[in-house]
């Protein structure tokens, strides 16, 4: 197939992984960039070339990148980064021809039907993900550890959540994972984060990627188009993630 044949150009050096980092300039608030910066490097450290794509404002959203990432907002950028998204729907069809794309935090929301900002607005989504949310009574700020339900994970998940919407999925949307400490989508439902399609979210900060390897390496081997990749040993990591998880167990 065509990815399988990209995997092969890329580790010889004749192609270079793309690596969509979408609306830094309004959804970069968290260092959720800091998920790009993991993807390259992870592909890096395997002999795939990889670069960084920023899209901007000031940019339309292309449709040919390989895997594309959106981070956390506050609400105003929230709806700045919304209507670009609507205007351009590079993303959309990104998404629907199955490249990987990972959505953190307000991304979830814009990504959903609709959003209710913290003053009561309600604003239109792009429905990529069957979900909407409403502001919660109080706002969610701390260590958030879950279990995975996708399949393709198997390590507890770890982030740092900081939010006051909470997002109720709808039938087309599976949860990311079930909460053991912390808030997640926060309807009561004790899920976290919401898949569809190629489409991967959550409200995990830290930057997520950073703190769940397993996770990259999943979003990595489709964007490459392979089954698996070997895992990393990187020390490091895994002491990061045994303090974060301690962290969220206290
Ligand atoms: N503004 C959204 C909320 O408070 C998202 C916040 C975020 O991305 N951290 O729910």
């Amino acid at each position: 197939n065509i990815l399988g044949d990209n995997v092969s150009e890329m580790r010889s050096g004749e192609s270079t992984l793309r690596i969509g980092l979408v609306l830094p300039d309004v959804m970069g608030t968290y260092g959720d960039g800091g998920n790009a910066l993991v993807l390259r490097q992870r592909a890096l450290m395997r002999g795939i070339d990889a670069q960084i794509i920023a899209i901007t404002l000031d940019d339309p959203v292309p449709e040919s990148l390989d895997v594309y990432t959106l981070g956390g907002a506050e609400d105003y950028a929230q709806r700045l980064a919304t209507r670009h998204l609507s205007r351009y729907p590079g993303l959309q069809r990104a998404a629907e021809r199955g490249a990987p794309v990972l959505a953190i935090c307000a991304a979830i929301q814009v990504l959903g039907h609709w959003y209710e900002t913290s003053a009561g607005e309600r604003v239109e989504g792009i429905s990529m993900l069957d979900l909407t949310t409403s502001p919660q009574a109080t706002r969610s700020i701390g260590e958030l550890a879950t279990r995975p339900v996708l399949d393709g994970l198997t390590q507890p998940l770890t982030g740092f959540e900081n939010h006051r919407g909470g997002s109720t999925l709808g039938p087309d949307a599976a949860p990311l994972a079930r909460v053991e400490h912390g808030t997640g989508n926060g309807v009561g439902d004790g899920t976290e984060g919401a898949v569809q399609g190629s489409v991967i979210s959550t409200y995990m900060h830290g930057p997520a990627l950073a703190r769940n390897p397993e996770l990259a390496d999943l979003l990595l081997a489709r964007a490459t188009g392979v089954d698996s990749l070997a895992p990393l040993d990187l020390p490091e990591v895994t002491q990061l993630r045994r303090e974060r998880l301690a962290a969220a167990r206290r």
